[in-house]
């Protein structure tokens, strides 16, 4: 976005301005090869330069340790939905052992505290029959908001295949304050496509970690996978009790071939690959994490101080990345856009699935930006009470 704007959209999002800078400088020249980034050949040490130099940023970014590979994959979050069903159905077949002879049927257990982590379980239930909700708080409570006291979660333990939530919901500004205790011989799978990069956590609790683009790492067309090694398991397909992994959802084979599989999205790679560095001379994680809690810290304060706007989201588990609110009187809230476009803040619609306002306000939003907001928030208010 230009200067004087302010882009509040969810995703894709605002990318910092300095990068959108440098990657116009380098734009028909890429490191003096006389050629942009889109034209290189992805087989040429360039590239390959640029596919590791960004792997390496990015796990010094989250200190992702040794036993674990980066994969850049194609497809967005949709495309993951299905090939954590895959990867991990064929994990757990090979855990078993081949001793194994009973029928093979591993419950996937599911939270669903949104409408991104209700849809990954509705593409597993596409593919597997044995897909098991944890929990859905929109059958819980109405509507999201909310995450239940682990008392209530139903989990599978040691049988299920793996753990599946969303860190962050998008849509819904709903955002774990914790990371879930499970059973530990359970891969732990997480949707972070919203709030990557955004605090700091531990991957090697993890199994799986992946992130869309377009929000906190740069451009749409590349999806950031962050697996541990031993669930890469060569795909067998003569074992008829497991679907065979297609080659593109494939971690093994992403693995194995640095990525470099098929052509990859250079260009969004090299994207991703600028903001590292950005974040980087920023001071990495922990100094954009404070940025990100002032930010949100203030925004949630005008909401909870005011008599116009109110939240959809419990105080425990508040978005620090997307945040909605309401105007009591719903219909001022076509005003209240209308007026922020004006302003050249853009963007500032709720989903169409739910309605209202939601600011998003990743990483490379400014405290500026969200001041800005706020005083418009204020102003309106004035007006209007
Ligand atoms: N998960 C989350 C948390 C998201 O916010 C989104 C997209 N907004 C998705 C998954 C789906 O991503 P994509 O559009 O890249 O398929």
């Amino acid at each position: 976005s230009t200067p004087n704007v302010w882009n509040f959209g969810p995703g894709p999002a605002k990318i910092p301005t300095s990068v959108l800078q440098r990657a116009q400088d380098e734009l028909l020249n890429y490191n003096n090869t006389g050629m942009s980034v889109m034209e290189l050949s992805h087989r040429s040490k360039e590239y390959e330069n640029l596919n590791n130099k960004a792997q390496r940023d990015l796990r010094t970014l989250l200190n992702i340790p040794n036993n674990y590979k980066i994969l850049f994959m194609q497809g967005g979050g949709h495309t993951q939905f299905s090939a954590i069903v895959y990867n991990l159905l064929s994990a757990k077949r090979h855990q078993l052992g081949e001793d194994f002879k009973e029928e093979f049927n591993p419950p996937l257990d599911y939270l669903i505290t949104g409408s991104w982590s209700s849809k990954a379980a509705e593409e597993a239930k596409k593919l597997y029959n044995n897909v098991n909700i944890v929990f859905d708080v929109k059958k819980l409570k109405g509507s999201y908001g909310s995450i239940p006291p682990k008392e209530e979660w139903k989990l599978s333990g040691s049988k299920a295949a793996y753990v599946y939530y969303c860190d962050n919901e998008t849509v819904n500004g709903v955002e774990f304050n914790h990371i879930p205790e499970i059973d530990p011989s359970v891969p732990l799978v997480c949707d972070m496509s919203s709030n990557i990069l955004s605090r700091r956590f531990d991957v090697s609790k993890f199994g799986i970690i992946y992130a869309g683009a377009q929000k906190n790492i740069g451009a749409a067309g590349l999806t950031v996978v962050i697996v541990r090694e031993d669930l890469l398991i060569r795909s067998n397909n003569k074992n008829s009790d497991i679907p065979a992994i297609p080659s593109m959802l494939d971690y093994k084979i992403m693995a194995d071939h640095n990525s470099l599989y098929n052509t990859p999205p250079m260009f969004s790679i090299y994207i991703s690959g600028l903001v590292f560095e950005w974040l980087l001379g920023l001071g990495g994680i922990e100094a954009i994490e404070k940025t990100n809690s002032t930010k949100a810290e203030r925004l949630y304060e005008v909401i909870d101080n005011s008599k116009i706007y109110k939240s959809p989201v419990e105080k425990s588990v508040r978005s620090r990345m997307n945040v909605p609110f309401r105007i009591k009187q719903e219909e001022l809230e076509s005003e209240f856009l209308k007026g922020s476009i004006e302003l050249g803040m853009l963007q500032l619609k709720g989903h169409r699935s739910v309605g209202g306002i939601r600011a998003s306000i990743y990483n490379a939003m400014t405290l500026e930006g969200v001041d800005f907001l706020i005083e418009y928030m204020k102003e309106f208010e004035r007006k209007h009470c």
